[in-house]
């Protein structure tokens, strides 16, 4: 029988099938192609499964091809990944610029994690009831950056439920990973669309709180007009381990656009004369605050900023 997985515990999976929810084990190993990972199956997976007679537990026994897959990096194991969750149809980031601030580094590492993986991303400036008019200029700023890079971008208030119908619409039918730093207003907005899963996590951070509840793995919640949100709690840190330092490029658009027209097909974009990238920045048409993440990532910096 085919069902999806809709929670892991890392030892056991909730495994949604033909209307019944299976709490699932492993037989047999299973692997990701191309990159070592901590966890064999992630949340947005499907599965083939093996019911046991009379009970509601069963047997994951095959994994079925991803479409694409969200990694972090392992914490303990270098060169190791999690999967945060496979099967996306798209990854939003929350975002806020004051209380707490999210760096446009921050920001920049998780749309190239999106672009590597294949996944559209968008950026949800949450809390736009705290901002002052300086702050909404410099929201107007970051916006069009990104908007004029193709990500779709929204202006809302968790809190205060302003412009969630606009969300609502684009997570309509689709599963949609939704992360961001702590604080940003993740679980507000979850809870708004979701409003059964306040409950729960309500009993996440009162978990964490007495640093109990360590668990880094992501759920799946059902939307009632139909499509799932996955909530991703404790990430702060996206993988692009897998990212050779040659490709990093192709994973901004506005180098990509410009990738044959340096003058040596093998440019770094660095120093390199006749640089179509360099050209660009200096004319003001690619931004200086996305070059400097391109920098910073090729260079392997710390990515937690
Ligand atoms: P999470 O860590 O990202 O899940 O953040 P929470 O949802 O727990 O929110 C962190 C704090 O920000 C809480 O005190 C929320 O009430 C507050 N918050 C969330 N969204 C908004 C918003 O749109 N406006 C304002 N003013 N506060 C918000
Ligand atoms: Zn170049």
């Amino acid at each position: 029988m085919k069902g999806l997985v809709t929670k892991s515990t890392g030892s056991w999976y909730t495994v949604s099938a033909g209307g019944t929810s299976y709490e699932c084990r492993i037989k047999g190993k299973f692997r990701t192609k191309d990159i070592k990972t901590t966890n064999p199956i992630a949340v947005g997976d499907w599965v083939e499964i093996e019911p046991e007679p009379e009970q509601e537990t069963a047997v994951i026994i095959q994994l079925y091809d991803r479409k694409n897959y969200m990694i972090r990096k392992s914490v303990n194991l270098s060169k190791q990944a999690q999967i945060i969750a496979a099967n996306l149809d798209q990854a939003y980031l929350v975002v806020t610029l004051a209380s707490p601030p999210t760096s446009l580094g921050f920001i920049d590492r998780f749309l190239v994690t999106a672009e590597a993986y294949d996944i559209p991303a968008g950026i949800l400036f949450n809390k736009l009831d705290l901002f002052s008019e300086e702050g909404l200029e410099i929201l107007a700023d970051y916006r069009s950056i990104y908007e004029h890079l193709g990500y779709p971008c929204f202006e809302i208030s968790a809190l205060k439920g302003i412009n969630i119908d606009a969300i609502e619409a684009s997570l309509t039918h689709k599963v949609t990973l939704i992360s961001g730093h702590s604080g940003v207003g993740k679980s507000t907005l979850i809870n708004r669309l979701i409003p059964e899963a306040s409950l729960r996590t309500g009993k996440i951070s009162d978990w964490s709180d007495k640093g109990k509840h360590t668990t880094t793995f992501a759920e799946m919640l059902p939307l009632i007009q139909g499509g799932y949100i996955i909530d991703t709690p404790g990430i702060q840190e996206f993988g692009v381990i897998d990212i050779e330092q040659q490709e990093l490029s192709h994973f901004f658009p506005e180098m990509r656009a410009l990738m044959n027209q340096c003058r040596f097909n093998n440019c770094r974009h660095i120093n390199e004369p006749g640089c179509a990238v360099l050209g660009a920045l200096e004319e003001g048409e690619i931004e200086t605050s996305r070059y400097e993440s391109y920098l910073s990532i090729y260079h392997g910096n710390d990515s937690r900023a």
